[in-house]
């Protein structure tokens, strides 16, 4: 991703015709024709990369890439979706990857793709999702996981690089050369082609020379054919070789997912982190255990009764401010598409946030400016009470789309797929190697179960293994309270956030929430914790809190939950596979004396071993999409994230930081 501060996406400008052909105003050049928008795609993109034959070959688990540049109303894509849903055997995944520097508004979007009725089911689908928000990746996931689509938005010589994973055919589409000559560069086709294969393969409508000769100069075999309808010709052609140019640094290489002989993956816990790991990964065709120590699922962090859809979003473009975007945009698709509408789990009642001093006013100001209202704006007080019920006295950012989850609820719903058996009861206690497969044992030192690939996803347990002991991750305590509804508090319409949250009622119960209490291992549900709460709820909500006091003096507290987020000092999760530290600490001592040493090495990972946990206060925005990236990692798909977030998701990060800091003792010497 760039490193431009600014994620404000500039929308398409559009002009329609009357035959109602979109026009763009930036580049003065049409999006598709209106009588043959879809034969030209089969004739320019689709036939010249075969892909009805490509997509005939495929079996069950295999997954094709598609890399676009140039998303527009999203025509090829469904073009593409279409044919694979007539041709590809059931099983088989199609990832369609699309850069898009000026994204086309929702509205745009529908009136532009209701010109196509053939295409109808698939495009209901997509525009019930599509919302490209801002700089960055964006992923979306339809038919049952069968699709998927990875939008990145942006300056493509920005986005393109920070793919990760390969392609196995290009479309090169968007305006012209002549009209957009920024993005047909030879820096375009460098980047093909260190994301190309030997079987990938390219097609595009232009013919122009400097295409022609920069495609051959990066190492593809170039040819020409007649071009669509007034077009005399266009280019197609495979790539000639691998390139093994990485700019990544050697110990910040990731392994390749690990060649298995069944795919059969085990997850050890029941939470958020793994029972969406186990989803993404069933969705591939995976086979999931899922192994819980308590008798249920979401027993612990993820077990309150309310959660809240909440955004901290950082005005600035920081690793873990577009994680918690690209998060948030996730878990609301999803969220849509689970809930289940006879006993509902996630109401979408909006989100807002009050700032707790003028430097977060200010933060929420920047934010309001750079991204589109229908994700957040700023409101002023009177809005806010027509919003929430309650006259609040401050102006807030409102996150129209977000509302409130039942954890447990979404956990169950999470992992309700036939390919993924839960079996609870079973605390795993430690993991040893024994060929290619991970023996996991209970306390006793019995076998509970083998394979070849785990997912630990323990919350704040994962250190008791001792593979994960030199992971910093911390416990920090936090306590909700339940208070009973009243006619007044009934009114409450949204949830409210500030130093806590309190939500509108789920049956006849608010949750108010939540301490934070470093260094604090006690489990039990404390009386003094129910004060603070509710001390939070009186000086930042106090007409909300005097609703409580309807016919008694003080709100009726009706229960309470103690639970322990989990936290890392960066407060990104840690989600990827997990290196053998010895093995790092011997290979990249010299990093040490000099960080910048290059080293002739890669990092050694315990090959089949991932962990998805860390994901502190916002489990319900990060924990989804931290599922999607694993399951990918896994299959060796081309990533959901990009490689820029990868890094900074990376486990191995803080030992990487440690090493060069002289933190750690390297090769037996202490520093
Ligand atoms: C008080 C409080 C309020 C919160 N409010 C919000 C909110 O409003 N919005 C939001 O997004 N997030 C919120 N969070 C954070 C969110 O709940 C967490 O980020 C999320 O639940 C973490 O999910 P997890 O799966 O990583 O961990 P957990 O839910 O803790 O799951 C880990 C699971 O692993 C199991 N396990 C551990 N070790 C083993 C083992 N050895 N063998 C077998 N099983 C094992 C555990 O029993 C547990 O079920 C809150 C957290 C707390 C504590």
């Amino acid at each position: 991703m760039s490193t431009s501060d600014n994620i404000k996406t500039t929308h398409a400008r559009l002009e329609w015709r009357e035959n109602g052909q979109p026009v763009s105003s930036q580049y003065n050049d049409i999006y598709f024709s209106t009588q043959s928008g879809v034969e030209e795609t089969v004739h320019t993109f689709i036939k010249p990369n075969q892909l009805p034959e490509r997509f005939t070959g495929l079996s069950t688990g295999e997954c094709f890439t598609i890399a676009e540049t140039g998303f527009g109303t999203g025509l090829s894509f469904l073009c593409a979706w279409q044919l694979f849903d007539d041709l590809a055997v059931n099983g088989a995944r199609l990832h369609f990857i699309s850069t898009e520097k000026h994204p086309l508004q929702r509205q745009d979007f529908q009136r532009a793709l209701s010109l196509w009725p053939l295409l109808k089911k698939q495009t209901s689908e997509l525009t019930g999702i599509y919302q490209p928000a801002c700089q960055g990746q964006q992923h979306f996931v339809f038919a049952g996981g069968r699709v998927r689509l990875t939008l990145l938005i942006g300056e493509v010589q920005d986005t393109l690089p920070d793919l990760y994973g390969s392609v196995d055919a290009w479309f090169l589409d968007g305006f012209s050369p002549s009209k957009n000559p920024d993005m047909w560069s030879i820096n375009l086709f460098e980047i093909m082609a260190q994301k190309s294969h030997e079987q990938t393969t390219f097609a595009t409508f232009t013919a122009a020379r400097m295409v022609r000769d920069g495609l051959t100069r990066s190492g593809f075999n170039v040819e020409k054919a007649s071009g669509y309808g007034k077009k005399r010709d266009m280019l197609f052609g495979q790539f000639r070789h691998t390139t093994s140019l990485s700019s990544v640094r050697p110990e910040w290489q990731l392994p390749k997912a690990t060649a298995v002989q069944q795919q059969h993956a085990v997850i050890i816990g029941g939470g958020l982190a793994g029972t969406s790991t186990a989803r993404s990964l069933a969705q591939r065709g995976w086979q999931v255990t899922l192994l819980e120590q308590h008798p249920q699922l979401a027993a612990e962090a993820s077990g309150n009764p309310q959660g809240i859809i909440y955004a901290k979003l950082s005005p600035h473009h920081t690793p873990l401010s577009r994680f918690i975007l690209q998060g948030y945009l996730y878990s609301i698709n999803l969220l849509n598409q689970l809930n289940d509408h006879q006993s509902p789990f996630w109401y979408q009642t909006g989100v807002i946030q009050f700032p707790t001093s003028e430097k977060e006013l200010n933060r929420y100001q920047a934010l309001a400016e750079q991204l589109p209202k229908d994700l957040l704006y700023m409101a002023g007080a009177e809005q806010i009470e027509t919003l929430s019920g309650f006259s609040i006295h401050h102006e807030g950012l409102v996150f129209p789309e977000a509302g409130w989850v039942k954890p447990a609820e979404f956990c169950h719903s999470l992992s309700d797929h036939p390919a993924i058996k839960i079996k609870t009861g079973h605390n795993v206690s430690s993991l040893e190697k024994d060929d290619n497969e991970w023996i996991l044992l209970n306390e006793q030192g019995k076998e509970i179960i083998r394979s070849e690939v785990v997912v630990v996803a323990a919350g704040t347990h994962c250190r008791k293994l001792s593979v994960l002991e030199h992971l910093p991750v911390k416990a920090i305590r936090g306590q909700i309270t339940q208070l009973a509804q009243t006619d007044n508090s009934r009114r409450l319409s949204a949830c409210l956030c500030s130093e806590g949250y309190i939500a509108p009622a789920a049956g006849n119960e608010h949750t108010l929430g939540a301490t934070f209490d470093f260094n604090d291992s006690c489990q039990s549900v404390r009386s003094g914790d129910h004060q603070r709460n509710i001390a939070m709820l009186a000086d930042r909500f106090p007409g909300v809190f005097s609703a409580f006091n309807e016919n008694s003096s003080n709100p009726v507290i009706t229960g309470g939950r103690t639970a322990f987020r989990c936290t890392t000092p960066d407060y990104l999760p840690l989600v990827g596979p997990v290196i053998n530290r010895d093995a790092f600490l011997h290979t990249f001592a010299a990093l040490q004396k000099n960080a910048k040493t290059l080293i002739d090495g890669k990092p050694e990972y315990l090959p089949g071993l991932y962990i998805n946990t860390g994901h502190g206060s916002r489990g319900l925005v990060t924990a989804p999409l931290s599922g999607e990236v694993i399951a990918s990692m896994i299959c060796g798909d081309s990533n959901v994230v990009e490689y820029s977030l990868l890094e900074a998701l990376n486990p191995t990060r803080f030992l990487i930081r440690d090493v060069i800091k002289g933190n750690v003792q390297v090769n037996g010497k202490s520093n």
